[in-house]
């Protein structure tokens, strides 16, 4: 088991990483401080895992269970007004906890509804996709859709405690898991060059799901994840090298349809384009280059634009992107394998070069 706590003065709280862990109380009921909770989870999972961690709330006061229908397209503030209809039905009082069961669409959403009723109540996240314990797991960030934009309402909000029980991943679809290996393998690639080293030793006992390995993926995401925030909890210069690959990845997600692509996919095409366009600029080499594509094909992620999308198309979408700031494009690049710097100076054509060679 591992443990490790997100230094946050007196909203600290420690992420927990292992197997086992939902149905054992004596990781969730000492961050419960009053008598009520409400497990908010969605229709997929719910048969999965839920009476699970019910099991570990038997003895419990107070356990109510919302069961949302699964998808980002429910990530909403429709949704949320549910959450709310269901604690004000329940009569949960300002010491109710909310538990989020499931990915991260649950856990942005508990987690806001959490930062919103009655003004602010503890809540607790259970992440059972990879992606969201490598990623939502640390950072505060919580919100929902709205029809003008992605995450564009929501708030920073702590859980109390996270539990990430590494034997939720074994029903996640291969595609999901890979999706989240893409996030992983981006630790590795910004600020983490050990780490990349292990993951190219690693990676086919990931991929087999090994819960050793995928423990120890988990807890080194989360402390490089914790480590860059750390440095600005609240968005600003150090947090941004998060989003290597990920201005290219929404212009693929925005293009395709979200959906079509998982953002996983979409970010590991991105992170290849950034990672073509920082060997274009003269800081990496070739081998380097080749090293992150083995690793993400080791990982069945994709490395190329999809199929008819052109450069035309990444420009356009990329200009309303919100990581361009003063009319000036915003890109993470590498400095070096491990080393990753925000630049904003990266002429046109180079830009349509990595692009081209990335099949756009
Ligand atoms: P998701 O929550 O939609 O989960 C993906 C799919 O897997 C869903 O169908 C879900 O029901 C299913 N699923 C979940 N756990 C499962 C399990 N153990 N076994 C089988 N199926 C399971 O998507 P996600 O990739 O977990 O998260 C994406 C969301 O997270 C986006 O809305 C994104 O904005 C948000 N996000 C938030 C942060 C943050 O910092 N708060 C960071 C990254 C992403
Ligand atoms: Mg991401």
């Amino acid at each position: 088991m591992h443990c490790l706590n997100v230094e946050l003065g007196e909203r600290s709280y420690p992420i927990v990483i292992g197997s086992q862990l939902l149905g054992d109380p004596q990781y969730l009921l000492p961050y419960i401080r009053g008598k009520q909770v409400c497990v908010v989870t969605n229709e997929t999972v719910a048969p999965l895992y839920l009476e699970r961690l019910l099991g570990g709330l038997a003895d419990f006061g107070q356990v109510d269970t919302l069961v949302l229908p699964d998808g980002e397209a429910f990530k909403t503030l429709d949704t949320l007004e549910r959450i709310f209809d269901c604690l004000l039905e329940k009569r949960h009082n300002r010491s109710t906890t909310l538990i989020a069961l499931g990915g991260g669409v649950i856990g942005d959403m508990t987690g806001f509804a959490a930062a919103c009723y009655q003004r602010g109540v503890d809540f607790v996240q259970i992440p059972t996709t990879l992606l969201a314990q490598v990623d939502s797991s640390v950072g505060g960030k919580t919100g929902v859709n709205h029809s003008l934009g992605k995450n564009m309402i929501g708030a920073f909000y702590q859980p109390r405690v996270v539990l990430a029980d590494m034997d939720t991943l074994t029903t996640l679809p291969d595609r999901e898991l890979s999706a989240g290996i893409a996030e992983v393998i981006k630790y590795g690639l910004i600020c983490d060059a050990p780490f990349f080293s292990w993951l190219e030793e690693h990676m086919p006992k990931l991929m087999a799901r090994d819960s050793q390995a995928l423990a120890y993926a988990v807890d080194r995401c989360c402390r490089d994840k914790a480590a860059v925030v750390a440095e600005d909890e609240r968005e600003s210069a150090r947090r941004a090298i998060l989003n290597f690959g990920h201005t290219f990845g929404h212009a693929i997600e925005a293009v395709q349809g979200y959906g079509n692509w998982l953002h996983g996919e979409a970010v590991a095409a991105g992170m290849v384009m950034a990672t073509e366009l920082s060997r274009i600029r003269g800081a990496i080499d070739g081998e380097v280059v080749a090293r992150i594509r083995a690793l993400l094909a080791a990982a069945q992620l994709p490395q190329e634009s999809p199929r008819g999308m052109t450069v035309g198309d990444y420009l356009e979408a990329m200009a309303v992107d919100k990581k361009v700031l003063d009319g000036r494009l915003r890109l993470v690049l590498l400095r070096s394998l491990g080393d990753a710097q925000i630049c904003d100076d990266t002429p046109l054509e180079q830009l349509k070069e990595a692009l081209k060679i990335c099949g756009a």
